[in-house]
């Protein structure tokens, strides 16, 4: 058996639901602490952190990810035991198999021959792996980021090894992440009885219009980098059940996916000024879960494209689509972040797999990656 299909396979046996690492840090840990790596454990609440660093001085070069992995869903529905790894039809069957256990033993596995090949590197290479990515994202990564601005720890660049491909290995790399911004919005009216409107106000009555113009609006054109904001409207709510009452109450929760074309606060303030055009009596509640983020083609990107060209023939398409991911959190310390990593179809699904041709290849890629980034500090 491979080094990389072993270790992939001992990350599925340890069943780590969200938040639980369930040991698979421990491993990682031990493993790169034979190679020379330093190693910290940041936890913060019921979060494992691990910070795995080799050399002192920068750039640095972390490469991410996480250990944690979503429920199985009805294991009887699986066609092998989800935190059994299997292999079937050319395919690593389990929990995590794409999502990302692979990633996280190829980007272990690449630290360790970049470290061997190069044992006195310039600057430092670093792995630093979360137990809550899947889950609240909030004593994981953005905990960690904290703690790096409080040491002024430097990050150059970032190498996310989410599974990023579409059809085959190396087709698309994240070079960027549209942002989230969740609203909630209380509006007030005044409760009463349906054959009597002129005592009471509705607060249906009054939204409605407001809401069929927000639906309307185009919120900017989108840019090089990133599409039109989309806003979704995901919840409405009023009403008492019975149908001889005005109700007093309606609320609603929407959601904005935004680019470099607009701004958080530039939303929230058009958005509430729809809102008091149309005169509602009203209470907005906002939740920005992640700012977006658009890396520059610089040395990362040019490295990632260059190692998938030599390694694969093709040239990957750089994309903004998708979810977030905790590369989120490391691109405002002024960090390159690009996402590469195996097919995406399976994952979150029942039978999770990787391809065992893509998994063998995955260390050479990391490490190609790094060989590359490092060749050109050299010259540099
Ligand atoms: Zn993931």
């Amino acid at each position: 058996m491979s080094d990389i299909l072993d270790l992939t396979c001992e990350l599925i046996r340890r069943a780590s639901v969200t938040p639980d690492d369930a040991g698979c840090q421990a491993l990682l840990g031990e493993r790169l602490a034979r190679c020379g790596f330093t190693i910290e454990n940041l936890r913060f609440g019921d979060v494992d952190n691990l910070w795995a660093t080799h050399g002192s001085s920068g750039p640095v070069l972390v490469l991410l990810g996480h250990t944690d992995v979503v429920p199985s869903g009805p294991e009887d529905r699986w066609s092998s035991p989800p935190f059994e790894p299997t292999i079937r039809e050319g395919h690593l069957h389990g929990r995590g198999a794409a999502d990302m256990k692979s990633g996280v033993a190829a980007m272990t596995l690449a630290l360790e021959s970049f470290v061997t090949q190069n044992p006195d590197h310039a600057g430092t290479v670093a792995l630093l792996v979360t137990s809550d990515e899947e889950g609240a994202s909030i004593d994981g990564v953005k905990r960690v980021v904290e703690e790096f601005r409080r040491r002024g720890q430097r990050v150059d660049w970032c190498l996310v090894g989410e599974p990023s491909s579409q059809a085959v290995l190396g087709d698309l790399i994240r070079v960027g992440r549209r942002g989230s911004l969740h609203g909630h919005l209380t509006v007030r009216g005044i409760q009463g009885h349906v054959a009597y409107p002129d005592q009471a106000l509705n607060p249906i009555h009054a939204t409605a219009a407001a809401l069929a113009e927000l639906v309307s609006i185009r919120w900017d054109d989108g840019n090089a980098g990133f599409p039109p904001t989309s806003f979704q409207i995901s919840n409405i709510h009023s009403g008492t059940g019975a149908n001889n009452i005005i109700p007093g109450q309606l609320e609603v929760a929407f959601n904005f996916r935004y680019g470099t074309a607009s701004t958080a606060e530039g939303l929230r303030g058009r958005l509430e000024s729809v809102l008091l055009r149309h005169g509602l009596d009203f209470e907005m509640r906002w939740d920005l879960s992640g700012e977006p983020f658009l890396t520059a083609a610089g040395a990362l990107r040019k490295a990632v494209n260059e190692t998938i060209e030599a390694q694969f023939g093709i040239t990957p398409v750089a994309s903004t689509a998708g979810g977030t991911s905790d590369g989120r959190f490391i691109a405002p310390l002024g960090a390159e972040v690009v996402e590469f990593g195996p097919v995406n179809a399976t994952i979150h699904k029942i039978d999770e797999c990787v391809n065992l041709a893509d998994l063998e290849r995955l260390p050479a890629l990391y490490l190609g990656v790094m060989t590359r980034l490092w060749a050109g500090i050299k010259r540099a």
